[in-house]
């Protein structure tokens, strides 16, 4: 009898995997693996050559290398500490192993055990080379010579050692994986298990080939989103009571041209019963939110709701103030939603959503909730858009009401050159704001090193004498927001006690909401001189009378969060100024980046600038954190790919003219979408 190989299921939970059990699986949760699919994604961040036996007399201090040679002594030594010292020797020298962990088990097996093959770095102790902790194996006879394949370091976390990780990806290619899914698996077979003699450049062209696979699944899903949207129908918003006019006229400013240019193609959009898929870009401080507040008005006008989804509370917070003031002197009625509420305050407000008497609901993800019942929902506005990451972009659903979906307007300061706005926005029309209102200054910027803290201190407590307010952000190579918090609070006591003439406040993500909200208005009226922020008020924190900011730890944060950050200041009419305080030591990228701070203000040039830094090093070394990125894809490595991706999008398409664009979308979003991804319905 001759049985066939089944094809796993790619979706299948990671615990399917023999050896994956409960405690496993809450480890590789957080590294995003989920699924069997997401083990065979989790590719590695670059690869060791460990084909090649090194004699003991070749190996240099400062470097890796595989070694393979007789143990000769192990002995537990008492030094500065207890260590077990392992000597070992081949045909060339003589070397050592020191362990300064290690377990009663380890000690007798490298007694025994006469043969050992190790990994690791070889640094000298006193005079003698040594490598701490390498990856070994003993044998009881010379080991035969290595299989010659690249070992492949993986993205890890506590307690998961590379063995365990390399293991589990082993396991994982060696299952019967399906040949047509829309996933190149031959090539994500390669990447995790390459031949030692591949060429790097061979390499590259594999991460290319998924690369290639995800942009396109990319645009085939954002493609689909357009096509459908032809075939959908949304309610049509004509002009009618000039609540705008009004609207316009209390402002207290003009806007700009670029401005009302975007207004009155969006609006000309929302006359129209095709649902309005537009991108709104602008550079910080170029006056969107306005933009928003025009095409939520229309809705209002013709009796119909918009959401607002912001990425931070404090965002949602500071766009429900400005809402507040914008539109309830014309009538309408402005509804905050966030995650924190008190039950009764939720309800109610809720009520006030299904009823239809909120005109404007604002929050954040929590927003597209099953629970958020809208009355009519004609307009959904995303704000900040690049912080809700690529998938959960792709995972957006239109909730037709009835048969009518919503408008959608998204909004982002992220500036994106041109070839990458094609594809990553196959499914919008896009409008450029390409002004900053009248009347802003120049923000001046400053690099510090950081024992300079103390002449800083003292320059903010002159400026703050003069009348003005300051950011000081406090800001860690994680994007923990904890650590942050842990690092904001001693500063925020430090510069209390070197300014006791001041007032100064501390904001942070940990915070509870009402004492964010409350700490912001504070800060707003003039009640607070100086502001401890982690980069909570990275998006849209708007204070006009701020005109300083200090950044802790400038060196380590990327271009283009600087630029959101400094962004908070510079929105007045007085002369703003930027302190980049960095370490003493800065590497040179970080170095190139803080003078492009220095040197320019303009985020497009800013965000070049950027993508050219992060030309290719590693292979997928450069892969970036966070989940606004691609799972594969490196926009700064395979920007080039563009063209192919829309000419394969395209003709795939044509290739599939039977398959609903839906269905289409829902397969692939389920190979490519990280499980945590969560599905947004707007
Ligand atoms: P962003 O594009 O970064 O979201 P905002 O919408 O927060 O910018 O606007 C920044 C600041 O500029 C706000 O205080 C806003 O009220 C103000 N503003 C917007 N448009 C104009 C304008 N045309 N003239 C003067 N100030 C403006
Ligand atoms: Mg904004």
């Amino acid at each position: 009898m001759r049985s066939w190989p089944v094809p796993v299921d790619v979706h299948a939970p990671i615990t399917r995997l023999k050896g994956v059990g409960p405690s496993l699986q809450v480890t590789l949760a957080k590294l995003g693996i989920f699924r069997l699919i997401d083990m065979m994604l989790h590719l590695p961040l670059r690869y060791q050559d460990r084909s090649t036996v090194t004699p003991l007399a070749h190996i240099r201090a400062g470097e890796e290398y595989l070694v393979q040679a007789k143990v000769v002594s192990c002995q537990v030594v008492f030094g500065k500490r207890r260590s077990l010292k392992v000597g070992i020797e081949d045909p060339s020298g003589r070397a050592h192993l020191r362990f300064f962990h290690f377990s009663k088990y380890q000690q007798d097996n490298l007694a025994k055990q006469p043969y050992i093959r190790l990994f690791g770095e070889f640094k000298f102790f006193g005079r003698e080379l040594t490598c701490a902790h390498p990856e070994y194996e003993v044998f009881p006879e010379p080991p035969a010579p290595p299989v010659p394949v690249l070992t492949p370091v993986y993205p890890s976390t506590q307690g998961l050692s590379q063995a365990r990780v390399r293991k589990l990806a082993a396991t994982t290619c060696a299952l019967e994986w399906p040949s047509e899914t829309g996933t190149p698996f031959q090539a994500l077979r390669q990447l995790h298990q390459p031949p030692a003699n591949l060429p790097p450049a061979d390499l590259e062209a594999l991460q290319e080939q998924v690369a290639l696979e995800e942009l396109t699944a990319y645009y085939l899903v954002m493609k689909g989103r357009a096509l459908q949207r032809q075939a959908d129908h949304a309610r049509a918003l004509p002009r009618s009571a000039g609540l705008g006019r009004t609207l316009l006229q209390n402002l207290g400013f003009q806007l700009t041209q670029a401005q009302a240019r975007v207004v009155k193609e969006v609006l000309t959009d929302l006359e129209k019963s095709v649902p309005m898929l537009r991108l709104v870009q602008g550079d910080v401080g170029s006056g969107k939110t306005v933009i928003a507040a025009f095409a939520a008005i229309r809705a209002a006008e013709q009796r119909c709701q918009t959401a607002l989804m912001a990425p931070t509370e404090l965002l949602a917070e500071q766009h429900f103030a400005n809402f507040s003031n914008w539109l309830q002197p014309l009538g309408l009625e402005v509804v905050l939603l966030t995650g924190q509420l008190p039950a009764a305050q939720q309800r109610s407000r809720l009520a006030a959503v299904a009823n239809g008497d909120a005109h404007v609901v604002i929050g954040t993800h929590a927003l597209f909730q099953e629970k958020v019942v809208f009355k009519q929902l004609a307009l959904s506005i995303i704000d900040e858009q690049h912080r809700f990451g690529v998938y959960q972009r792709m995972a957006l659903k239109d909730k037709a009401e009835e048969t009518l979906v919503p408008h959608q307007l998204v909004m982002t300061a992220t500036p994106i050159p041109r070839t990458l706005t094609m594809a990553l926005y196959a499914d919008m029309d896009v409008s450029v704001i390409d002004e900053l209102p009248k009347g802003r200054q120049p923000i001046t910027t400053h690099a510090l090193p950081e024992n300079k803290r103390p002449q800083m201190v003292q320059a903010i407590a002159k400026v703050l004498n003069q009348g003005s307010q300051a950011y000081w952000v406090c800001t860690l190579i994680e994007e923990s927001e904890e650590l942050a918090a842990t690092a904001a609070i001693p500063m925020a006591q430090q510069l209390q006690q070197a300014l006791p003439d001041f007032r100064v406040a501390l904001l942070h993500g940990r915070m509870k909401s009402e004492e964010k909200l409350a700490t912001m208005q504070a800060f707003k009226a003039g009640e607070i001189d100086l502001l401890v922020a982690t980069t909570v008020i990275e998006v849209g924190v708007d204070v006009p009378t701020a005109t300083h900011m200090v950044i802790e730890n400038a060196e380590r944060l990327g271009l283009a969060q600087l630029h959101q950050l400094r962004g908070r200041v510079g929105r007045g009419e007085q002369a703003s100024h930027c302190y980049l305080l960095h370490n003493n030591s800065v590497g040179e990228a970080g170095q190139v980046r803080i003078d492009a701070m220095c040197a320019s203000q303009d985020g497009f040039y800013l965000a070049e600038q950027d993508l050219k830094l992060r030309g290719p090093g590693d292979i997928l070394g450069s892969r970036q954190a966070g989940e606004q990125s691609f799972r594969i894809a490196d926009l700064g490595l395979h920007a080039h790919l563009m063209p192919r991706v829309i000419q394969r999008g395209d003709e795939l398409l044509t290739a599939l003219p039977g398959t609903a664009p839906a269905d289409e979308r829902d397969n692939l979003l389920a190979t490519w979408a990280p499980a945590d991804t969560g599905h947004l319905t707007v």
